[in-house]
């Protein structure tokens, strides 16, 4: 009996997290996540899957972003039959993620006239598969057994630890790994006896900049901004980008810290997205339950608003600045964001404030870079607004965390691959593992399997 692991995503790329655990008769896959490129959805998502779905017994979520679960429905189309495991904020948080995807593929297909990678059968197809498990509950597939472990990354992530009956060896896939301490999360847990690693690299070569700064830095741009008179601008990812700044924003006014304008919160997915980390409270980190427990929910405040209609969010425009606006996308590559910037990104008192990575070819990378003209449905916009960014709310491990994560269990380790990041900085992090912690780390190639003996 030989175990193995194949890499049929992720590999070579941060998107696309698909890894295929199997002991010769038990096929487990950990992620089957979507690959993102310039376009929401690459053209390569549509392909074939490199094994056969009907022939996987189970398939393991670590986290709800669609990189690491977008092609799940695909899954379902394509044969699958088996169970799908996950924590049980992540089940939650796929059911509103997974049909918002599908959703933007619909109108993605029709445009470039597909037919669209999966449809909403699909999608409650897999919902209905899941069997969602508690951290630390352990379950087994086959001779394979698996736990969750915190990975302080999003609301539910998991690093799955597995053994298996005939075998002494412990085999972990991190998944992605959080940035602890984070505002809201339990600290990344620790794994002290790998033998077999598989980790993310997404920020493999790089250090954050001011995490311990960030939190006086957003209370300065907020300052600023208000003082010029106009719209504060906060293009963000629905999840954990937006429940952050929404604790933060509340906390700030309630302190005084701030001046007390409207905060809109314009976007119908990151609305459902916060009641989820309201509904589980209990899992966001142990300083924050004394507020939770005096306060109910620490994401709403009587200057929010939350904007679902259509109608809702053009009357935005009505109430006088200033005022704040957080909505997505994140990059400001679609959804309501844009109607917002085309209103105000020409008016010098308004300010645009830029919260996370913002990818070559995005128009917030163009704005970021100082870009002065952009268009927006088809429309000029000069580029008066003031543009900030505020580092330091990055939901992924730097450097130092991922090398800091390995030295936990560098020990035992037999072998690393580092998987889940582009090959500079995934080539960066399996050097330094090597020669800070004298660990075995290798990149490995896509689409190749390889034995864990
Ligand atoms: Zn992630």
């Amino acid at each position: 009996m030989e175990i193995t692991v194949g890499f049929f995503g992720g590999a070579g790329t941060v998107t696309g997290s698909n890894f295929l655990l199997s002991d010769g008769t038990t096929k487990v896959l950990i992620d089957c996540g979507l690959t993102q490129g310039k376009e929401f959805c690459d053209h390569c998502n549509y392909d074939d899957f490199e094994y056969d779905p009907k022939e996987i017994d189970a398939v393991v979520f670590t986290h709800a972003h669609l990189d690491h679960i977008g092609r799940g429905p695909k899954l379902i189309k394509d044969g699958f039959n088996g169970v799908a495991y996950c924590t049980h904020a992540t089940e939650d948080l796929m059911g509103i993620m997974l049909v918002d995807s599908e959703g933007i593929l619909r109108r993605e297909a029709e445009r470039k006239n597909l037919f669209p990678m999966y449809e909403r059968d699909h999608v409650q197809g897999l919902l209905a598969k899941i069997d969602a498990k508690n951290y630390h509950e352990k379950f087994s597939v086959g001779d394979f057994t698996f736990e969750f472990f915190n990975a302080g990354h999003i609301l539910g992530s998991a690093i799955t630890r597995i053994t298996h009956a005939r075998t002494d060896k412990v085999y972990v896939f991190t998944g992605d790994l959080g940035n602890s301490p984070s505002p809201l999360l339990p600290d990344t847990e620790v794994i002290t006896d790998a033998d077999y690693l598989i980790m993310e690299s997404v920020y493999g070569d790089r250090l954050h900049e001011n995490i311990e700064h960030r939190e006086e830095k957003l209370r300065e741009i907020i300052t600023r901004s208000m003082e010029r008179g106009g719209v504060l601008m906060i293009p963000a990812f629905s999840m954990e980008r937006t429940q952050i700044l929404l604790y933060k924003l509340s906390n700030m006014m309630e302190a005084g810290e701030i001046p007390k304008v409207p905060v809109f919160l314009d976007s119908p997915l990151a609305i459902k997205v916060t009641h989820l980390y309201k509904k589980y409270s209990k899992e966001l980190k142990q300083s924050l339950q004394g507020e939770i427990a005096k306060e109910g929910n620490i994401f709403d405040f009587s200057f929010l608003e939350k904007t679902e209609s259509k109608d809702a969010s053009k009357a935005i425009a009505h109430t006088p600045n200033p005022k704040i606006i957080i909505a997505g996308a994140g990059m400001s590559h679609g959804g309501r964001i844009q109607h917002h910037e085309l209103q105000n990104l020409s008016d010098p008192a308004s300010t645009l404030m830029i919260v996370g990575y913002q990818s070559a070819g995005s128009m917030g990378r163009v704005l970021q870079d100082g870009g002065k003209k952009v268009r927006i449905f088809n429309r000029d916009v000069k580029v008066k607004a003031t543009i900030e960014t505020l580092s330091g709310y990055s939901a992924h491990a730097d450097r130092d965390n991922l090398v800091e994560f390995v030295s936990h269990t560098s020990k035992t380790l037999t072998k690393v691959f580092v998987a889940m990041g582009e090959p500079g900085p995934a080539g960066f992090l399996a050097q330094r593992l090597h020669d800070f912690l004298n660990v075995k780390a290798i990149v490995p190639e896509k689409g190749k399997t390889y034995t864990l003996d």
